[in-house]
């Protein structure tokens, strides 16, 4: 397993979390090889998780760009409503291989703590997770549903109390209790082995893409787009199309219009050390993380994953920010055009797949991940509108 992609990556931790780091990698190694485990990951997978997902063609939304051929990798559909399944099913069952008893978890749309609520649930894992305040406030559905699922949800109360603190209390839980605890981090971020094993279980998606594409084309989409929060649901399905002619185009938050940088750490940051790895970061005038701005609670975070970080620097994948307005412009769309009520999140890659498919042939198809469903995002989406009115 590469501990680094290109310079980014790494480990940087204090000593007391290293004998666990190696400990999580070599048990990932393990479990990979071990047919029995990947017979019941690919049992849950498929009879809790709802996979594999469709590939859709979204015929109106096709017709509104007026160009290339828009399709959609349907992850809203599954369990939990997101693509964070994929991902906390892999390390729950993990966690159960290694012996330990009790879950933590991060979360800042919400989406990554239900999904680990709802499989500490199905394995029987006590689980904690750490969300910061006003992400508390901007996603009340999600805690609800973490609660009735049986986890403990913990309010952090520092700093911007959203994600990047939700992760410092997490990082500190798990210095405490790491004998009895595993860490299940919910995106390709943090240090080595995380970003790894994050992007291994969520291929899943481009592996699909992959195949229905050749299936339904014969041949792999000319472009396909994700959204990049920490980065896990875009390297899930860039990873596996890397190697073909596939253009790839990550899209980060830009947050509101007079924003400075939004959240869009690829777009507007800097190589540094955030939570573990080196990667691209956003920082302030004094050097200091940046507070982010984003209409998605999923994407407001000043980091990304080092994979992404690599992929930038090499040129093969290709990042854009959006803003706020356009994110919801594409929402809005999806939901008239498709009868789909997408998470704002990849609202903002469903705006950039209808610029991109609009000055494309017909003959093109361009894949666009919808990573997750738009029913937490209710509540945002109308205090937007009554903002506008
Ligand atoms: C968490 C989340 C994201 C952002 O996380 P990534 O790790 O970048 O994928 C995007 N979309 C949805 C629906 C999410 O829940």
């Amino acid at each position: 397993m590469p501990r680094r992609y290109g310079p980014y990556g790494g480990a940087y931790v204090p000593e007391t979390l290293v004998p666990a780091l190696r400990e999580l990698e070599r048990a990932w190694r393990d479990a990979r090889a071990d047919a029995e485990f990947r017979r019941e990951h690919a049992r849950l997978s498929r009879t809790l998780g709802g996979r594999p997902t469709p590939l859709y063609f979204a015929r109106r939304l096709t017709r509104r760009a007026g160009g290339a051929e828009i399709w959609l990798k349907r992850e809203d559909l599954v369990h939990g409503g997101a693509h964070k399944f994929n991902n906390a099913l892999g390390q729950a069952l993990l966690t159960v291989r290694m012996g330990k008893p009790r879950l933590i978890a991060e979360t800042g749309a919400g989406q990554h703590g239900v999904a680990t609520a709802m499989l500490g649930a199905t394995l029987g894992l006590e689980t904690e997770v750490y969300m910061g305040e006003v992400d508390m406030e901007r996603q009340r559905p999600n805690v609800e549903r973490m609660r009735l699922l049986g986890a403990r949800v913990n309010p952090v109360t520092e700093g911007s109390r959203t994600l990047k603190d939700a992760i410092n209390a997490a990082l500190r839980d798990w210095i405490t209790n790491v004998r009895t605890t595993h860490y299940l981090l919910g995106s390709a971020v943090g240090p080595h082995p995380f970003p790894t094993i994050v992007a291994e279980l969520q291929s899943v998606i481009g592996r699909e893409i992959l195949r229905d594409a050749r299936r339904l084309w014969g041949r792999p989409p000319e472009l396909a787009v994700a959204c990049v929060g920490g980065g896990s649901n875009a390297i899930g399905t860039f990873r596996p199309l890397l190697s073909s002619p596939t253009e790839l185009l990550g899209v980060e938050a830009g947050g509101p219009r007079r924003s400075r940088h939004g959240a869009a750490s690829l777009s507007f940051g800097r190589p540094g050390i955030l939570h573990g790895a080196y990667s691209y970061v956003l920082e302030d005038r004094d050097g200091q993380v940046a507070d982010t701005e984003s209409i998605s609670a999923g994407l407001d975070y000043a980091g990304v994953g080092p994979e992404h970080a690599f992929l930038r620097d090499s040129g093969r994948v290709r990042y854009r920010a959006v803003h706020d307005d356009d994110a919801l412009a594409a929402f809005h769309w999806l939901a008239r055009d498709e009868g789909i009520l997408p998470a704002l999140e990849p609202a903002h890659a469903v705006f950039a797949a209808v610029r991109e498919a609009r000055r494309r042939p017909k003959g093109h198809r361009v894949v666009v991940t919808l990573s997750g469903r738009g029913d937490k995002d209710l509540e945002v989406v109308r205090a937007a509108a009554r903002r506008r009115s």
